[in-house]
């Protein structure tokens, strides 16, 4: 089994700056875990935390039973994969990817059934005999990854393994590490700062913001019920509404709870109304700012009618987006430029948290 339990893991950097600040949480065997988080969250830290490649100031990680606090890199069955791959220019692929067993002193006959197995599923068979410069930038990323394969570790480690590529290159090599780790079978811990490639690669999503978990669950899950107004704005693009709680609102929810701040909802749950307003839920009425058309849906962002725009709490408490509100809307046709419109979402639709956004209340 090669499971990754981390317990009340931290890490003080030298100088003092606390990067981790009591991180827990499990990865089942052949699960594949995702850390994300905003730019210097920690989750690089945690990564080479368990890779071994960073000292652990308190807790405790273990991988497959075993706790490795003290156990070398070398010696904690892991492989890593790292975003500028760190691939050895003069070699070809084939001796990229064989370099480390032979390090390791493994039998030539063993190497080779190895290299050729990885080259098979990387689909990198005709490329071996070439040197990186010869590849392009997705075959680099493929033989990084084949390196780690031919070790058959226990446990894949990736560090923003797909950030160095374009954008449509991204989403296949997303799409071909995903069949690739539900092949193998092996456990993954993978760090991103992209939301979308967390909701699209995880079986388990740890949500991470200044050393701290904010939530852990399986991606639908989360943005269906985010923790905390943190999870509800980083997860899920264009980010959810949240506004504040004030009298008008509540008066029109028929009361909520009295430790209820801020009412989230979702860009996709605001529509526009169609006759009379509704009775239950939300109905407001928004003056229309801006508009973006992407294709297959459109952005209508807009202020609150006969209101100032007024703050509203996004990422941490007191961090504005500008008082906006965004409606997203199937298709093509969109409102006017200026336009006064009036939306409205379902009551199940909407989200409840405290006022400091730091947890869920409905
Ligand atoms: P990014 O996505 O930008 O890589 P991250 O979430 O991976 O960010 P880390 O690289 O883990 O973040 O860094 C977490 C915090 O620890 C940051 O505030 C960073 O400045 C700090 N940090 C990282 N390495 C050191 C170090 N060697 N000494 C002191 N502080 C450090």
């Amino acid at each position: 089994m090669a499971d990754v339990v981390l317990r009340q893991v931290r890490k003080t950097y030298p100088g003092g700056f606390e990067a981790i600040k009591g991180v827990d949480f499990a990865v089942g065997d052949g699960q594949f875990c995702v850390l994300v988080g905003p730019s210097g969250c920690g989750k690089s830290t945690l990564l080479r935390m368990v890779a071994g490649l960073e000292t652990i100031t308190a807790g405790e990680i273990e991988i497959g039973g075993r706790v490795v606090n003290a156990v070398e890199p070398a010696d904690r069955d892991i492989a890593m994969v790292f975003q500028n791959y760190a691939l050895y220019p003069h070699m070809t692929v084939y001796n990229n990817m064989a370099y480390g067993l032979r390090n390791r002193g493994m039998a030539k006959p063993e190497i080779d059934a190895r290299v050729q197995e990885a080259a098979r599923i990387l689909e990198l068979g005709s490329m071996l005999a070439r040197k990186p410069r010869q590849l392009s930038g997705g075959q680099r990323q493929r033989v990084a990854m084949g390196r780690a394969i031919v070790r058959q570790p226990k446990v894949f480690l990736f560090d923003e393994p797909l950030s160095n590529l374009d954008a449509k290159l991204r989403v296949a090599m997303r799409v071909e590490i995903r069949k690739l780790q539900r092949r193998l079978a092996t456990t993954a811990v993978y760090v991103t700062h992209d939301q979308l490639e967390a909701m699209t690669l995880a079986d388990v999503l740890v949500v991470m913001n200044a050393g701290e978990v904010e939530q852990i669950g399986a991606p639908l899950d989360v943005y269906a019920r985010p923790a905390t107004t943190f999870v509800a704005s980083f997860i899920g693009a264009p980010p959810m509404n949240l506004l504040p709680l004030a009298d008008d609102l509540r008066t029109q929810l028929g009361g909520a709870p009295a430790e209820a701040g801020i009412l989230g909802v979702r860009p996709e749950d605001l529509v526009v109304a169609r006759g009379t307003a509704r009775s239950d839920g939300l109905a407001l009425d928004i003056v229309v700012e801006a508009i973006e058309r992407v294709g297959p849906e459109t952005f209508v962002y807009g202020v609150r009618a006969g209101r100032e725009p007024r703050p509203v709490v996004a990422g941490k408490p007191g961090e504005s987006s500008g008082g906006e509100i965004i409606i997203r809307i199937p298709g093509q046709t969109a409102p006017a430029l200026g336009e006064r419109l009036a939306v409205e979402a379902a009551p199940y639709s909407l989200h409840l948290f405290s006022a400091d956004g730091r947890r869920r209340i409905a």
